[in-house]
């Protein structure tokens, strides 16, 4: 076949989606609920045909920076928005965040276990330069319970006096624990506010973005963060990161951002506004393809044996998607799977390689219009057991289901499965 996908592929993978038409009508329900949100904020706000021109220099009064921060507050349901595409990508937003709200002699706790890999070098778990530990912050850690659960004794045990700032994390990133929902998230802010009212509840929203019909600034986070290179941006974002909250964490946030006394004032958008803008209001539908690739993937990897997580019916709360394959030829052939069906470099065949700061070589497909790009279809692992590969993204469900594919061909060809007697 011309696009490369032989018929005993297509024919398993086509009986797979015809099973999943129920599950995508509900997706398509969430979408269609984001997509008037977004469009509601865009009205609302007199989002207008001037708010797209650039602004160069400090960028005072840059009416589309403005325009899309209150949007940005008001589809997250929040007093204030930062949405800058000065911050850098998702772990500078959310070091932005907890450098901004911490004080000398504060503790920052994580009820949710381990925080994602790039921040323990923010946190100060891993020494770093101008860590948070530097600057006499601690840190305190409540890990969840084997079944997932939240540690409620434990994390009442850990609040104390010094507890200025609790971070959730919504996604699981690369770990093995599960996904949090938007309603575990606000049974874990009401508990904490319960212990202590006055405690900031600040969400890693990364991956998150669009996946439900409320965000966790809608069940009491008084602080959400993001990258815009992953959801929120739509793939049209070429880079920024968005905080959204209370007027106050905002202010001390755009205060540490810019400058004291300058805050939201400055910040020229140099004729990036447009893309924010328009990434924006894509973003509920280029979610829902990655949402549908990824439900897609754990139906036709868990239906060949493997171990997929989330497994194929759980409800879903991000768009990252593990499969386990415990062998390293199949890692890496989804990886060069994912790789071959790409836009972009679809000619490079990704091969493992010593990532700095790994203990394992890593093998990663990415084929995207914006670098390092995570909405776009991509994968990545770890060389070790258990081979298991993440992936997520894609920027429409057609190019995902086409990567996803792929990805069984390149598997099938290495001959090490049968997908004869596999068609239900
Ligand atoms: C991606 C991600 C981050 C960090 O974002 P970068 O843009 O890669 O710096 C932080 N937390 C979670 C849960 C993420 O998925």
């Amino acid at each position: 076949m011309s696009m490369g996908i032989s018929p005993q592929v297509y024919d398993y993978c086509s009986d797979i989606e015809h099973r999943l038409q129920e599950r995508f009508r509900e997706i398509d329900h969430v979408a269609e609920c984001n997509q008037m949100k977004v469009l509601a904020a865009m009205r609302k706000n007199r989002l207008s045909e001037a708010c797209l021109v650039p602004s160069t220099g400090y960028g005072y009064n840059d009416i589309g920076r403005e325009t899309l921060e209150k949007i940005y507050a008001d589809v997250f349901g929040t007093e204030d928005a930062l949405v800058r595409q000065q911050i850098t990508c998702g772990t500078h937003a959310l070091a932005l965040a907890l450098m901004s709200q911490l004080r000398p002699g504060d503790e920052l706790l994580s009820p949710v276990g381990k925080p994602y890999d790039t921040l323990e070098e923010v946190i100060g778990i891993r020494p770093s330069n101008g860590s948070l530990a530097e600057y006499g912050i601690s840190y305190r850690q409540v890990d969840l319970l084997d079944d997932g659960e939240f540690d409620w004794d434990g994390i009442r045990a850990a609040v104390n006096e010094k507890t200025k700032l609790v971070t959730i994390q919504r996604s699981k990133g690369y770990d093995s624990r599960p996904t949090l929902s938007v309603d575990r998230i606000g049974q874990l802010i009401s508990f904490v506010k319960g212990i202590k009212p006055d405690v900031i509840c600040m969400v890693d929203n990364c991956y998150g973005e669009f996946v439900e019909l409320q965000e966790p600034s809608q069940v009491g986070a008084d602080l959400v963060v993001g990258s815009l290179i992953k959801n929120p941006g739509g793939g049209l974002a070429p880079i920024g990161g968005y905080l959204v909250g209370t007027k106050e964490c905002i202010e001390r946030a755009a205060y540490r951002l810019t400058s004291p006394g300058l805050g939201k004032e400055v910040g020229a958008s140099l004729g990036i506004t447009a893309s924010l803008t328009q990434g924006l209001f894509l973003a509920p539908t280029v979610v829902k393809g990655a949402l549908k690739g990824a439900i897609y993937a754990a139906n036709i990897y868990e239906g060949l044996g493997y171990k997929v997580i989330p497994d194929s019916r759980e409800s879903r709360h991000d768009i990252i998607q593990q499969v386990i394959f415990h062998d390293p030829d199949l890692l890496v052939a989804f990886c060069q799977g994912i790789q071959a069906s790409a836009p972009v470099d679809s000619f490079v065949r990704p091969e493992p390689w010593d990532m700095p700061g790994y203990d394992a070589q890593v093998i990663m497909a990415a084929g995207a219009f914006v670098s390092g790009s995570s909405i776009e279809l991509s994968a990545d692992g770890p060389m070790k057991e258990p081979y298991a590969v993440y992936f997520q993204g894609g920027l429409t469900w057609e190019h995902a289901k086409y990567g996803i594919m792929m990805s069984l061909q390149k598997i099938y060809e290495t001959g090490k499965i049968s997908l004869d007697q596999k068609s239900l």
